[in-house]
């Protein structure tokens, strides 16, 4: 099958023949129909010490094509979205519904502590091992998975809205809803409005938001956001004279952004981070204005969100016209233009032009 392989962090991506193994017990295949380029594969590709040789991605959805011994919580011919947060079920996290955070997955910081794979890969090339991204590597005609790494999706949802239920999507409107617990009349603020901060806009106005306001440098993302919902919109300079706001999401993480939005927010308010920043970034936070002000300031990681739980929940929102996931599609195209598709994203020319592996 076809794949993009990064050969070495921060080469372009090769698409090019990959070996895959069959699906072992309680592994299913799926053949992957649509996939996303999202901001933290283009992360991976330099900065999160992502092993090499790869093949990432890890925003997709597809059909099952093959089951492994004991799997029956799917069938082939199943539409599936892949789940990069699989739940074991078992450990503590899993148990109390918080399985997002799962304390048997291995991330980017296993990884780089030299803490092996959870499981092998089931990719090769000539013989030798391709690491899986994001235990997903969704860049590709077909993956092998953990049948707890894939949901059922109903099939009446087109392969590429159903891709972005697999990051984009849960991750911002989760970080709205359940992350930032927004309530009904909050003033909200969200700074980035790339695919997360964009469904973070939507999923402000499914909270009942009063003032949703849009923060970006670029005029046709704040355009989209008052298109999809936002009541209004910011550049950073005008975000920064801003003060008491109740709800204020950051899907950018960085230390300028966080502090921006810990001034903008009012005493007792509430600061959701979603963004993801480096891991050498340290944010200051003053100890007596912490005490003083009683904000909060939360992470939000994969937006709080369930797959097996709360995927249903988005398809009926979507369904409903209440997440207009459609207006972030610039457009599809074929794996083999992954690197265009990667420069229209990061010079803001395109915000998800989603890949179709099996078109
Ligand atoms: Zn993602
Ligand atoms: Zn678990």
């Amino acid at each position: 099958m076809r794949a993009a392989v990064m050969w070495k962090p921060g080469t372009p991506f090769d698409v090019q023949d990959v070996d895959i193994a069959a699906p072992g017990p309680g592994q299913v295949s799926v053949a992957i129909h649509a996939c996303g380029v999202c901001a933290s594969d283009l992360s991976l590709t330099t900065s999160f010490g992502q092993p090499t040789p790869v093949v990432l991605g890890h925003e997709g959805a597809g059909i099952v094509t093959e089951i492994g011994e004991g799997v029956d919580s799917v069938a082939f011919g199943d539409h599936v979205v892949l789940v990069w947060v699989p739940p074991c079920g078992r450990c503590a996290p899993c148990r109390r519904g918080d399985d997002y955070l799962c304390a048997n997955r291995r991330s980017s910081a296993d990884a780089r502590a030299g803490k092996a794979a959870a499981r092998p890969s089931p990719l090769s090339v000539d013989g030798n091992a391709v690491h899986q991204g994001m235990a997903t590597s969704t860049f590709a005609e077909q993956t092998v998975v953990p049948a707890n790494a894939v949901v059922r999706i109903d099939d009446d949802v087109p392969f590429p809205v159903a891709a972005m239920m697999g990051c984009a999507v849960p991750t911002g409107v989760g970080s709205a809803l359940r992350s930032a617990r927004i309530a009904p009349g909050d003033d909200v603020a969200v700074i980035g409005c790339g695919a997360v901060g964009l469904n973070a806009v939507m999923g402000a106005v499914v909270a009942g938001a009063a003032r949703v306001i849009a923060v970006d440098p670029m005029p046709g993302r704040r355009a989209l956001a008052e298109k999809i919902g936002a009541t209004e919109t910011a550049s950073a300079e005008e975000f920064g004279d801003m003060r008491g706001l109740d709800v204020v999401i950051d899907a950018v993480g960085h230390p300028p952004t966080v502090s921006a939005a810990w001034k903008a927010v009012r005493r007792g308010g509430t600061v959701t981070v979603v963004g993801a920043g480096r891991p050498d970034q340290v944010v200051e936070i003053n100890a007596y204005e912490l005490f003083h002000d009683d904000k909060r300031l939360t992470g939000s990681f994969h937006g709080g969100i369930s797959m097996h739980r709360d995927l249903p929940v988005l398809v009926g929102l979507w369904r409903s016209g209440r997440l207009p996931i459609e207006a972030l599609i610039d457009g599809t195209a074929e794996l083999d233009r992954i690197n265009d598709v990667v420069t229209a994203q990061q010079a803001g020319a395109a915000l998800r032009v989603v890949l179709t592996p099996r078109p």
